[in-house]
């Protein structure tokens, strides 16, 4: 090595374990600069009067970050926080900073791939590489016993294939120093208001709190899974839908690894193959959306979807969004699953399902308000696994035989719920939440 520094460019890969880019350019360079750039581009508003990340996601996306750099540090290194868009950013830190070269990990879906294509033309201009490395999969794409282009649309082909054919790689080592440049100005965390974010407010029904970050990623994991230890719960698919991990949030942010789960899972597991395990399977419909979208790119986010024909709408559209927004359908279940995304930015799968299910079949919505408002709200938006799922439940999939998916219209009414969230709460004027 002579003198070399490299660039690592964090996206949702914030954490030091597992992490392919940071270990990589520990190896191939003197010096290495972790870089995380808040871009105003996911703070700006997105389609139907919505924004791209509500307050709950924000907060903890800011958190997460705040770990990373105190992860860093640990290390002996610092994080660079610059906000502003990183087609500036990163080739004006290439060139202060004399890089050799810029890491990063590959996303699949548009937008996402858009900014990294922005930041390798900008680099291009300076004469400087873009390395992608691909991180953010369970399966990587090179083991895969096939083709892209011939990955089976069915998701119950693909798991089977996959795990007859394919291996999971074993973790990456965590670096056990970072040296960084000398950093003149290392950057603050902004804080929400100057991302333009209200603060969330805590709903004391709440009954799971999350905190960003590889810390409490790696503490939540090594719980759940004591806990399944406990009660064997990693071969009964009920149980893990009564008590799911909690684990999206961190694993969208790459505060976590799927791999990492999926060895600790498996070390867990008490004999039962990986197949057996619930988690793992669960683990795997996450790999299967990302792996639909590097195979079918934009087709996910068109009301048609693979169709040719969008689901039938009703003409007062606006109108019923904003009721099922808002968690005033009339049908309990359904408002109280509304009420407890509004104010956790969490709601399980099956209620994911529910809410979904009764926009598009009952209320005869279009399906890309109710997955905008989802990436709004959710904690662990991803954009794979949620317009994915959307567009699934929606019936303009790829592959919409699998019987997982909600069963459609008129469903909803059936389900009873002893929701504490089935009233709404609204701060009074204290800033106290009361139910009104
Ligand atoms: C309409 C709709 C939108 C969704 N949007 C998102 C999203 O934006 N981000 C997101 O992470 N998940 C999304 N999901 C998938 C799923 O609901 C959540 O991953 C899960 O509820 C998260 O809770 P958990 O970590 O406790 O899950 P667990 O049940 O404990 O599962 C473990 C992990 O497996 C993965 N997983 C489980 N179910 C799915 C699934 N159906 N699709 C993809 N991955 C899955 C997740 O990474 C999850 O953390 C969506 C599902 C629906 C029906």
């Amino acid at each position: 090595m002579s003198g070399k520094t490299i660039l690592v460019w964090f996206r949702n890969d914030l954490r030091i374990h597992d992490n392919e880019i940071l270990l990589e350019a520990t190896r191939k360079a003197d010096k290495i600069l972790p870089v995380f750039c808040f871009d105003p581009f996911y703070f700006s508003p997105s389609n139907y009067g919505l924004q791209k990340t509500g307050s709950i996601r924000a907060r903890f996306l800011l958190e997460s970050v705040a770990d990373l750099r105190l992860q860093l540090r640990s290390l002996g290194g610092e994080l660079l926080i610059a906000n502003g868009d990183p087609a500036d950013l990163i080739p004006r830190l290439a060139q202060q900073y004399q890089v050799s070269e810029v890491y990063h990990h590959r996303e699949v879906a548009a937008q996402e791939t858009a900014i990294s294509e922005a930041v390798e033309t900008a680099l291009w201009k300076i004469k400087l590489n873009l390395r992608h490395f691909i991180g953010h999969t369970l399966y990587h794409k090179e083991d895969l016993p096939f083709p892209i282009k011939d990955i089976p649309d069915s998701f119950a082909l693909f798991k089977k294939k996959i795990e007859r054919d394919s291996n999971v790689r074993p973790c990456f080592e965590t670096p056990t120093c970072i040296k960084t440049p000398e950093i003149t100005d290392p950057g603050s965390l902004p804080t929400l208001a100057e991302l333009g974010i209200n603060l969330p407010l805590d709903d004391p029904r709440a009954d799971f709190s999350y905190l960003g970050g590889e810390t409490t990623a790696l503490q939540q994991m090594h719980r759940y899974i004591q806990s399944l230890d406990n009660s064997n719960q990693t071969k009964n698919s009920k149980n893990q839908a009564e008590n799911p991990s909690r684990l999206s949030a961190w694993i969208s942010l790459g505060c976590l690894s799927q791999r990492m789960v999926y060895h600790e899972a498996l070390k867990h597991t008490l004999g039962t193959s990986a197949s057996g395990s619930t988690l793992i399977n669960e683990l795997l419909w996450r790999d299967y959306f990302r792996f639909m979208f590097k195979k079918y790119g934009s087709q996910f986010f068109n009301a048609e979807g693979f169709k040719g024909v969008a689901p039938e709408a009703a003409c007062n559209q606006q109108y019923l969004f904003e009721q099922w927004t808002l968690g005033h359908t009339g049908i309990p279940y359904i408002d109280a699953a509304m009420h407890e995304l509004n104010a956790t930015g969490y709601i399980s799968n099956f209620k994911r399902q529910a809410v979904a299910a009764f926009l598009v079949n009952d209320l005869k919505v279009e399906w890309l308000k109710g997955a905008a408002y989802f990436e709004e709200k959710l904690i662990d938006y991803s954009p794979a696994s949620n317009w994915g799922n959307w567009a699934f439940i929606a019936g303009v999939a790829n592959d919409t035989r699998d019987d997982r998916f909600f069963p459609g219209a008129k469903q909803s009414a059936k389900l009873e719920t002893a929701s504490d969230f089935i009233s709404t709460w609204l701060p009074d004027v204290s800033g106290q939440l009361a139910i009104v």
